[in-house]
């Protein structure tokens, strides 16, 4: 069991960067995720006028659902900005991978909770670190898409793109880095990295 939680206000809003589409994932059985506050704020977000369209429906980290639920939105997203994903880490990698030339950005984080955690095979793994950092990684997740779950940066052991710990692997930083350079934005990677809370914000 996941939970996800929406990151501040201001953050949210500071997302919001042109003509943007929200897509807002209702959860899932394996996620607790706050619809109602999401709904809230999302009006709150509309009334600015740069909101072109809340599209809600459910797995979005399935991506051949997803991309059948975008059909009809695909001239509205070409023609915005940005694309604000209220969902878990899951759903977020798997808009940022579909939407590949959009600016893809979270407004959650991801927490663990302990229980079942579901098991839908997903091209996508979330590794739950409380501080989603897809916003800065061009929605590949430094966490899980690195053996090594680095968040300042390739170690400097990949070879022709391969992870030195898995050769079998991608190199998770060479992804986020090829990335940003084609979408012009290498200029995110200068996030400042903190100590994280991997907790339950709502545990005692
Ligand atoms: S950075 Fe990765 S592990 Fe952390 S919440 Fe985002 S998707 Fe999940
Ligand atoms: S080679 Fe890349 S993916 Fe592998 S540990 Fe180093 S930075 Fe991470």
């Amino acid at each position: 069991m996941l939970i996800t939680q929406l990151k501040q206000k201001e953050a949210i809003e500071s997302l919001v960067q042109g003509k943007t589409l929200i897509l807002n994932c209702h959860g899932c059985k394996e996620v607790h995720f706050p619809e109602e506050e999401a709904v809230e704020l999302q009006k709150e977000l509309s009334a600015n006028g740069d909101v072109t369209a809340i599209v809600t429906t459910d797995y979005i980290c399935n991506p051949d659902h997803l991309a059948l639920q975008l059909k009809k939105h695909m001239d509205t997203i070409s023609a915005g900005d940005t694309v604000l994903v209220f969902s878990c880490g899951v759903g977020v990698q798997t808009a940022a991978k579909y939407l590949e030339d959009k600016k893809v950005f979270s407004a959650c984080d991801t927490y663990p909770l302990p229980g079942f955690q579901g098991v839908t095979p997903l091209e996508f793994d979330c590794g739950q670190c409380g501080e989603c950092y897809l916003n800065y990684t061009g929605g590949i997740c430094p966490i899980t898409a690195c053996s090594k779950s680095l968040v300042n940066g390739q170690c400097g052991g990949s070879k022709n793109g391969k992870c030195e710990v898995d050769k079998d692997m991608d190199c998770g930083w060479e992804l986020i880095y090829r990335k940003l350079e084609k979408q012009k934005k290498l200029d995110t990677l200068n996030y400042p990295t903190k100590i994280r809370n991997y907790g339950n914000p709502d545990a005692e």
